[in-house]
């Protein structure tokens, strides 16, 4: 270790791990990032099975470092969170998605993520209404994804910003469904409007007979609960119509397209308006 002035101290043993060693710039380079303007937003279309055709896109946050290039926001968002900003972060994903879904053809949907932290700050509500008013985005083409993490904490809290959430006009999908912990009883008491099958099933519902089941499972208890389905990481044609098939309703993946600069979004959308 050595002492840098002012009482500073910078650790840069040679036996501090390289793996850390990364985690800590990268937590550096964080903290400048956003005023750097180093973000953007990715688009990844979601495509509606019944009508055949794209019905929006989910915003993938991107962040552009300029020595590392294009670090993976699974890389970064854990880090943001664990440093507190994920806050800040998060209230910069929601403006600038609905600052640029406004100018999208009136039917096509917004997917933002929300991260667990995020959602439980007692300001989630009010930066959602500010994003909405902000941009005049209609709140019916809004759609937050959130995942089973969000019920480690006081449940009872949970419901109610749900509750204000869906107050305001907007949807809750359950993202990652079927990797969490969580057991299958808050289904029943909380107001998802969607659940977003974990592309861990999706790969392997054409090859195992265990994802199969769990696929199917899904879509049936969605549909018993009056919430609609997603299957996301759609990568092959056997894939697409074996979610198709099973009566799911929309689905999401590399064979419809990448995420793409919003630069692309109205190409998208021609590409895809009818299947
Ligand atoms: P997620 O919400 O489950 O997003 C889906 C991820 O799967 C995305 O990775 C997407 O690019 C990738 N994907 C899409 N189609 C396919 C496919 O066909 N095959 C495969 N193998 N992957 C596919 P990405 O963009 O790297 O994002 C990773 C995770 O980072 C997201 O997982 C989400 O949890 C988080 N994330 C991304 N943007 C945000 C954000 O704005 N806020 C928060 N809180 N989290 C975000
Ligand atoms: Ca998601
Ligand atoms: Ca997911
Ligand atoms: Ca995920």
């Amino acid at each position: 270790a050595k002492m840098e002035g002012r009482g500073t101290w910078r650790f840069f043993e040679p036996s501090m791990d390289a793996s850390l060693q990364r985690r800590r710039a990268i937590e550096l380079d964080l903290r400048e990032a956003m005023a750097k303007d180093e973000f953007s937003l990715y688009y990844q279309p979601l495509y509606d099975l019944h009508l055949d055709r794209i019905c929006g896109f989910e915003a993938l946050l991107r962040w552009h470092h300029p020595k590392r290039g294009m670090v993976p926001p699974d890389q970064f968002i854990p880090i943001a969170e664990e440093i507190g900003l994920i806050g800040p972060l998060g209230e910069w994903v929601l403006h600038r998605a609905c600052e640029q879904a406004v100018t999208w053809p009136g039917e096509m949907k917004l997917a933002v993520n929300v991260s667990a932290a995020q959602f439980r700050d007692s300001g989630f509500i009010d930066i959602i209404a500010d994003a909405l008013a902000a941009s005049q985005l209609s709140p019916r083409r809004l759609e937050l994804e959130i995942t089973e993490s969000v019920f480690l904490a006081n449940s009872a809290e949970t419901l109610a910003t749900l509750h204000k959430l869906k107050a305001q006009g907007l949807r809750i999908a359950l993202d990652d469904f079927g990797t969490g912990y969580s057991s299958l009883s808050y289904l029943r008491s909380f107001p998802f409007d969607k659940l977003k099958i974990d592309k861990s099933f999706v790969r392997d519902a054409t090859a195992t007979h265990g994802s199969k089941s769990i696929v199917r499972a899904v879509i049936s208890l969605g549909r018993s609960l009056g919430m609609t389905t997603i299957a996301e990481g759609i990568e092959t044609v056997e894939q697409l119509n074996h979610m198709r098939a099973e009566g799911c309703n929309e689905a999401q993946g590399f064979l419809f397209s990448h995420p793409v600069p919003v630069t692309e979004i109205a190409a998208k959308i021609l590409e895809l308006r009818n299947g």
